[in-house]
């Protein structure tokens, strides 16, 4: 299995367990197994078990790695400073400032990654799982909107999955035209996007307006021209709702949606 299907299979396994309140590593790997199995039928479960997480993992290390060579890093500072008040030298003082001002926006950088989104650089679900929740109720009040994007599988499947990557990109970069708005990727092909200072009227309008400027543009990749279309369901929520009842709701919406478009064409 590519590099490609790998992501794609790992996409579709957390969009699928995200259904579910507890998630054990050996139902993730099944979860995995069995949407992997489809795309490769020869694949054997233990490399599956150990696959499945590498991608993820890889992340997890590299960051890990990279913190740590930040505090060895800051240990070293921290060393020559001592050194330099004990001589009252200041120039020496001036660097170990200049190095310790470099070495806070590396973490910082570093701190952005964690909770981005790999492909699109949207917040992913650590981010919304954090910063906007807390034990899986909101924080604060706010409204979201809830998009998925119309037969995504169709554009992979006639056009290749880096013409799919291109869209999912393009339909990330358009939703944060939504001023004071976050968007979240959440699973392969949808979107959350949250704004506390707003409603979801406004969400509503102005993703209306996104999908009436989509079907007048066909987008063009490696000369083919095909059109991307998305459905959504906009809800308010305040704080201390539950998170899963939200999207319960705003998915039903988001189905009824895009059943409506299903039956426009
Ligand atoms: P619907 O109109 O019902 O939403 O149909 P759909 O084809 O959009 O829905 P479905 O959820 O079946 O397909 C989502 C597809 O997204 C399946 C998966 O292969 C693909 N996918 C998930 N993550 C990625 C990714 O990172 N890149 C690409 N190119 N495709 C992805
Ligand atoms: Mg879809």
């Amino acid at each position: 299995m590519n590099i490609k299907d790998l992501q794609t299979v790992t996409n579709d396994t957390l969009k699928e367990v995200r259904n579910y309140d507890v998630v054990t590593p050996d139902f993730f790997s099944d979860t995995f197994y069995n949407k992997a199995t489809k795309i490769d039928t020869n694949l054997d479960k233990d490399m599956i078990t150990r696959n499945s997480s590498e991608s993820i993992l890889d992340k997890v290390i590299r960051i890990q790695k990279e913190t740590k060579d930040h505090t060895n890093e800051l240990k070293g500072h921290i060393d020559l400073a001592t050194v330099a008040i004990q001589a009252k030298d200041d120039k020496g003082l001036g660097e170990v400032k200049n190095n310790i001002d470099d070495l806070y926006q590396r973490i910082l950088h570093l701190e952005e990654q964690v909770y981005l989104d790999e492909l699109t650089k949207m917040q992913n679900r650590k981010w919304l799982f954090e910063d906007i929740l807390e034990n899986n109720t909101f924080k604060r009040d706010g409204a979201l909107t809830f998009v998925d994007i119309d037969k995504f599988k169709v554009i992979n499947d006639n056009y290749g999955h880096i013409a799919g990557d291109k869209v999912l990109v393009m339909i990330a970069q358009l939703t944060t035209r939504l001023v004071n708005s976050k968007t979240v990727r959440y699973g392969g092909d949808e979107f959350i996007i949250i704004s506390e200072s707003s409603d979801s009227t406004k969400q509503k309008k102005f993703f209306d307006t996104v999908n009436q400027n989509l079907s007048k543009k066909a987008l063009t990749y490696q000369g083919n021209s095909f059109k991307v279309g998305i459905s959504f369901g906009c809800v308010d929520y305040k704080a201390g709702d539950n998170f899963h009842d939200v999207i319960e709701k705003v998915d039903k919406m988001m189905y009824e949606h895009k059943k409506a478009r299903a039956e426009q064409v």
